[in-house]
């Protein structure tokens, strides 16, 4: 055994895992019964751990626990004690922090630091969402029939969560906080390829004292989990971030089973800096936006678009400055780069690369990168029309494609010129011109002089390509209640019309 694979053993034990992912259903720890799945670390290339997919019987199994356990979550809690259990389960994670984040950047290969960061913002999230528990209400309306209205805000019941590799622990707690805040029970699907930390999470909160079966974790592959889930009985609603591809697929088997779904899916995000902008930032913020994570971010500023005049020094800043971030082990502090998180998406990234290259690229790279691993170095493409294909599809590696452009309308014109619309950002120092871009950018997200600022308590999402509906804040708090519209007569004689009640 190697020495990555004993640590990865070691993170589990001390997690409470067993040496190899399994599914969490009614609060058991469950092995797979299908196709062998190999973890690799993206750094060594050693197997981390082999195990087996679940079943379509597990998946179906996680619901019929889920729906259970969802009845005392709404029966035998009050909704401040659905707070109180949320808060100690924050607390319960926060404690675990460094070994969830080892165990993160091991398997992910992120970078430790990131990794950190994003099981803080787990920990902010159960905590944003443990505050809502209690406070979920509906209205009063006033209706003209004399009538008392009011609206309650439901639970679903049981929501079927599928989720990528690029941000295993981050994307689990953003979807199950606000799920279980809402009275819901949850299936879980983590992505294949980085099951664990999710695993854990759910094993830390039933600790923590989350009922067991609230949520369900299936360790395997997408299609065998995700047909069983999504057509079960108690599933009365999925919530998908990962690709487009994928995006529509599970929309597809959703809407046969008549079931509505959130899709979070990719982008390619639109960049812009303006000739008045504060060069020394913007070009820190352009790196920052298209290289950490080593690009494997769905909200990655991928299409740089600079005013014609500046666009030569920006792209030679970007490009000198490319040569000063730290590549190296995920599990270093000092690492700011790690490898691409697998080798399907380590091909494909350098595919898209050579591609663009043939395709009359200019190709700026820096010179050096570890020796073993995924690694791509950060790469800027200049001399591409926007509509070239590596200025188009989503590449979610470190790889940026700077575009001239002559006036704010082409900048608007050309940012819009893609099929998504999740992000973007436009670097000025004037006022009215940041709010019209800001504006006339198609994107969920948008930044001024900044990029990637993002927090629990504001709305997150795309359209288009990037999909529809809301995580985050209170928006995500409507997608996982529905209304109830309550009627009751108050009058002294009841008004029971044959027909409508005007
Ligand atoms: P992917 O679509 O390949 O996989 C996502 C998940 O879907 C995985 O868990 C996978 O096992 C599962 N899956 C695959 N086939 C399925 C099927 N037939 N039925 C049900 N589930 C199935 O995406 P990925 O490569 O893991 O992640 C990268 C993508 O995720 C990028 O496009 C990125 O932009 C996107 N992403 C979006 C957001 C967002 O919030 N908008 C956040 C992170 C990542």
């Amino acid at each position: 055994m190697t020495d990555r694979a004993a640590m990865f053993q070691t993170l589990c034990e001390e997690l409470g895992l067993g040496q190899r992912p399994q599914s969490i259903v009614g609060g058991e720890l469950v092995d797979g019964v299908g196709a062998m799945i190999t973890l690799q670390d993206p750094f060594s290339l050693s197997t981390l751990a082999v195990y087996a997919d679940c079943a379509g019987a597990i998946a179906n199994r996680a619901c019929d626990c889920a729906e259970t356990a969802q009845r005392t979550w709404i029966g035998d809690f009050t909704p401040a004690a659905r707070g109180n259990v949320m808060q100690s389960v924050a607390s319960a994670i926060e404690a675990r922090t460094e070994t969830l984040a080892k165990l993160e950047a091991l398997v992910a290969g992120k970078p430790i630091r990131d990794c950190r960061i994003e099981v803080a913002k787990v920990v902010e999230m159960f905590r944003y969402y443990a505050g809502w528990a209690d406070k979920l209400h509906g209205e009063v309306i006033p209706v003209p029939s004399g009538h008392l209205n009011y609206t309650l805000r439901e639970a679903i019941g049981v929501v079927f969560q599928i989720t990528p590799w690029n941000a295993p622990i981050f994307t689990a707690g953003w979807q199950i906080a606000p799920a279980i805040a809402c009275g819901n029970g949850v299936v879980i699907k983590p992505s294949e390829l980085t099951p664990v930390t999710t695993i854990a999470l759910v094993r830390l909160a039933e600790e923590a004292g989350l009922p067991k079966g609230l949520v369900n974790v299936l360790a395997g592959l997408g299609p065998t989990a995700g047909a069983a889930a999504i057509a079960h009985k108690a599933v009365g609603k999925v919530v998908f971030v990962g690709s487009p591809a994928t995006g529509r697929r599970v929309a597809e088997a959703a809407g046969a089973a008549l079931k509505p779904v959130v899709l979070e899916l990719g982008g390619k995000s639109a960049n812009i800096v303006f000739d008045d902008a504060n060069l020394q930032h913007a070009a820190l913020g352009a790196q920052a936006a298209i290289f950490s994570s080593a690009g494997q971010s769905c909200v990655a500023g991928s299409r740089l678009l600079v005013h014609k005049d500046i666009h030569s020094r920006l792209v030679d800043m970007i490009a000198s400055g490319m040569n000063d971030i730290t590549l190296g082990d995920p599990l270093d502090d000092a690492t700011e780069i790690g490898p691409i998180s697998n080798a399907r998406q380590y091909e494909f990234v350098g595919a898209m690369i050579a591609d663009a290259r043939q395709g009359g690229a200019t190709v700026r790279t820096r010179s050096t990168r570890p020796q073993s691993g995924f690694f791509v170095p950060p790469t800027v493409l200049d001399g591409l029309s926007h509509q070239a294909k590596a200025a188009q599809t989503e590449i979610f590696g470190p790889v940026v494609t700077a575009i001239p452009f002559a006036n704010e309308a082409e900048a608007i014109e050309i940012a819009n010129s893609t099929e998504f619309g999740l992000a973007g950002a436009v670097w000025t120092s004037d006022v009215g011109r940041a709010h019209r871009v800001s504006q006339a950018v198609r994107a969920g997200t948008f930044w001024i002089n900044s990029y990637k600022a993002i927090h629990v308590s504001s709305p997150f999402g795309g359209s288009r390509e990037s999909g529809f509906g809301r995580s985050s804040g209170t928006d995500a708090l409507m997608e996982y209640t529905s209304p109830k519209s309550i009627w009751l007569d108050s009058g002294e004689i009841p008004k029971i019309a044959f027909g409508y009640v005007s």
